[in-house]
Formats: C-alpha cells, sequence, structure tokens
C-alpha cells in the first residue's frame, strides 16, 4: 500500500493526537520521550483507577470509531474485581470508505497510542492488549510491531512499564479485510481465530468480551486522545469541544476540495468553514451539492443543511452522524446515482450475508441501482428503493444493514432529481431509437 502523507499543517487545526506528526522520526520512542511521552503515564501510576476513568469522563470524549459512545463510561462498564483477567482491545480495522486517520496515528505516532493503551489497563486493571488491525493495512502492522518492539526492549512495555512494576503485553493482530469486523463483536470473533460475524448482545463485550474476559474495546483514536486528557486534565480537553462532545477530532476531507486531507479539529468547528478554509474550497468555483458528514455508512447531507457545526450532537439533530470522521465533499456535477451505486455495490460485497434482510436487501438495491445507471429504471424503481432501504433499517443484526440503508434513503429523498434525469435521458433515446 502506499504511504499515505499527512497534510501540511493547517494554522486552522487544533493538533492535539496530531501534535507530533511532522517531528522527523515521532514514529520512534526517543522522539516521543523527547516531547512529553509516558509523563501521562506515569501522573496516571500515581492516580486510583477511579481517578483515572473520572478524568476521561471530565474531559467528555466519545468514542472516534464511529459510535460516539462515551469513553469514560464505557471503561466504567468493565469489572475490574472480576476474578476473571480484563483484556484490552484495539480497532484499527479502519474500513468505512472515506476515513483514513487511524493508519496516521500509528504509522506517525505509534507511542502515543501505546501510552493510551497502558493508562486503559491501569484503569480497568488489565495486562494484556491486542491491536487488531485490517489487514489492507499490512504495512502498519510492521510499524506496528517496530513500535512494539522498541517498547519493549526500552522497558515501557513487559514485565516493569517505565520502572513502575505495572505489567502489560501488547500485540498486534491481522484482520482479513472484511469491513464487517469493524464491529466489535465481529471483530472479537475474528480476533479469536472464528469467521468475523457478529454475536447476540448482552452481554456486552465489558462482561464477556475477548475468550469471555472482561473487555475493553476503543478505537486508535480514542486510546491516542487519552495520554493528553490526563496530563492536561480533562476538563482542558473538554474546553476545546462543545457541552458533550469533548476535544478534538481527526477529520478525513476528501472529495471535491482543493486540498484534501486529515485535519485536527475542535468538535463543534463549523462545516463550511470546513470545507472553504482548512481544506481550501471546491475547485473551479463549483458549488456544493452534498456532503457525507462521517463516513459512507452517515446519510447524506444536501447543501443547504451543512451550515453546522460538526458535533456529535448537532449531525444527530439534522438527521446524520459525526461518525468515524470521513468528510467526502460533492460538488455539483455529482451524478448522486452513481454515488449510491458506488456505496451500494460495496456494502453488497461486505455484508457478511448472514441476516437476510442485509444479504438480500443490499443485492437488491445494488441490482435497481444498477439497472438506473445503465439506463433502464423504472419510474417505480425510485420509490422501490425508498421502500427497500426503509424495510431494512432497524431489522439486521448488525449495523451494516442500516449503514447501507441510511444514504440510500437519503439520497432517494434528497435527489429525487438525479434520478428522474436518468429517466428523462432514457425516454428521448426511446424516441430517437423509434
Ligand atoms: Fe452480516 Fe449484514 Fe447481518 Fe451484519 S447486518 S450480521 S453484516 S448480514
Amino acid at each position: 500500500m502506499a504511504k499515505l502523507l499527512f497534510n501540511q499543517p493547517s494554522p486552522l487545526e487544533t493538533r492535539i493526537v496530531s501534535k507530533n506528526f511532522g517531528l522527523e522520526s515521532s514514529e520512534t520512542l526517543d522522539v516521543y520521550l523527547a516531547n512529553g511521552g509516558f509523563k501521562a503515564f506515569k501522573k496516571a501510576k500515581e492516580m486510583t483507577p477511579e481517578a483515572i476513568i473520572e478524568e476521561v469522563k471530565a474531559s467528555s470524549l466519545r468514542g472516534r470509531g464511529g459510535a460516539g459512545f462515551p469513553t469514560g463510561l464505557k471503561w466504567s462498564f468493565v469489572p475490574r474485581t472480576s476474578p476473571k483477567p480484563r483484556v484490552l482491545v484495539i480497532n484499527a480495522d479502519e474500513s468505512e470508505p472515506g476515513t483514513c486517520k487511524d493508519r496516521l496515528l500509528i504509522e506517525y505516532d505509534p507511542h502515543q497510542l501505546i501510552e493510551g493503551i497502558l493508562i486503559a489497563g491501569l484503569a480497568v486493571d488489565a495486562h494484556v492488549g491486542y491491536i487488531y488491525i485490517r489487514g489492507e493495512y499490512r504495512y502498519l502492522i510492521e510499524k506496528m510491531d517496530r513500535a512494539l518492539e522498541e517498547a519493549y526492549a526500552k522497558g515501557y512495555l513487559g514485565s516493569n512499564v517505565a520502572g513502575t512494576g505495572f505489567k502489560f503485553d501488547l500485540y498486534t493482530h491481522s484482520g482479513a479485510g472484511a469491513y464487517e469486523c469493524g464491529e466489535e463483536t465481529a471483530l472479537l470473533d475474528s480476533l479469536e481465530g472464528k469467521r468475523g460475524i457478529p454475536r447476540m448482545k448482552p452481554p456486552f463485550p465489558a462482561v464477556a468480551g475477548a475468550w469471555g474476559m472482561p473487555t475493553l474495546l476503543n478505537n486508535v483514536e480514542t486510546f491516542s486522545a487519552v495520554p493528553s486528557i490526563i496530563r492536561d486534565g480533562g476538563a482542558a480537553f473538554a474546553a476545546l469541544g462543545t457541552p458533550k462532545n469533548g476535544g478534538t477530532r481527526l477529520v478525513c476531507i476528501s472529495g471535491h476540495v482543493n486540498k484534501p486531507g486529515v485535519y485536527e479539529l475542535p468538535l463543534g468547528y463549523p462545516m463550511m468553514k470546513a470545507i472553504n478554509e482548512v481544506a481550501g474550497g471546491i475547485p473551479g468555483g463549483k458549488k456544493l451539492k452534498a456532503v457525507v458528514p462521517g463516513g459512507s455508512s452517515c446519510p447524506i447531507l444536501k447543501a443547504d443543511e451543512c451550515d453546522i457545526a460538526m458535533d456529535y450532537d448537532t449531525l444527530a439533530k439534522v438527521g446524520s452522524m459525526l461518525g468515524s470522521g470521513g468528510m467526502v465533499v460533492l460538488d455539483e456535477t455529482t451524478d448522486m446515482v452513481r454515488f449510491a451505486l458506488r456505496i451500494m455495490r460495496f456494502y453488497q460485497h461486505e455484508s457478511c450475508g448472514w441476516c437476510i434482510p442485509c444479504r438480500e436487501g443490499t443485492t437488491w438495491l445494488r441490482k435497481i441501482l444498477q439497472r438506473f445507471y445503465e439506463g433502464q429504471g423504472r419510474r417505480e424503481d425510485i420509490s422501490l428503493l425508498g421502500e427497500l432501504s426503509k424495510n431494512m433499517l432497524g431489522r439486521t443484526f448488525c449495523a451494516l444493514g442500516d449503514a447501507a440503508a441510511m444514504p440510500t434513503i437519503s439520497i432517494v429523498e434528497k435527489f429525487t432529481e438525479d434520478f428522474e434525469k436518468y429517466l428523462a435521458k432514457q425516454n428521448k433515446s426511446e424516441l430517437v431509437t423509434i
């Protein structure tokens, strides 16, 4: 896989988790230590587990993988006094189309991630962790393994972390290229060597996760934010964002913008400012047509809905999601039928096939969209797409069914005119043929 270079820092960013990006050899332990690395771990070692969790709660950090669940609350669900050993699992199965930020955290600052994991280990009294990295990120597995080797060699992992007596072992585990394994319980099955399909919940992983042990599972960016929270205090992190939406997050801006890239912005940052100023605006003076706000699973916003703050609650109020931070900007030339087909090909391919509404639903949605795209659509197909999608919503075993249905519903309802254009073109060509 080609090396991804992060964009040049923008003065409009607030760099917390990405503060070391751009430093020479930022991936090495020496550079990490020279820039304040492991001070937070040492501070956390002096705190009680309850105090660490309270600090994370005070930060208003919410899971950066997509669901946005409050991190401190999740940590508090792990039973520290269970006779079973606790396990940490780090979700690096970054597969959501439009999202490419966890790879940068692993590539440019793996020791920040390790420090965040160790602090979580202190909080829930866990002594082992597994970093589950998507199979397509093979080159990153090597980089993460090198960072682990260095941390072991210099005493920042193993039987006496940083001379504190704390024991922690950390391993990488490669996924096999299934989007579905980003779902936490499918990931756990895959980690255990089984086929990666979701589990029935409850029990939740906090109670019975990897190998039936109490398991704390968070995303790479979530763990990476923890050192700064402990070092500078939860309140300082929270103050960067908006109420209940603490701190910053990495936003991957792609599509029709002059400066696509991964930018660290405070929660609540104005979406139009992110597009027009941070990402340099739309090329060629074209108009904005739509925005995918947080990865391809999110309902799409029309241009006139985009004058909003980018935080979990505001996006929810307009019927969409902040998701995994993958923002795709679409200009006025975008063919939304083709865009919907592109998304659906992905979801059909990635459906694990276990439950019928998802397996059959994604197949039929793809077929109908394909028919439209090839100029054989029927007027009734427009409503059929909407009905089919709505029948999938909430009726699938995991969120992949919803992830396929939600963008389709929004495209059909908000961009009906794009489908009408296909019908008009077909009618004209029929006339010509006759
Ligand atoms: Fe598998 Fe799709 Fe059902 Fe999830 S919703 S379990 S991906 S078939």
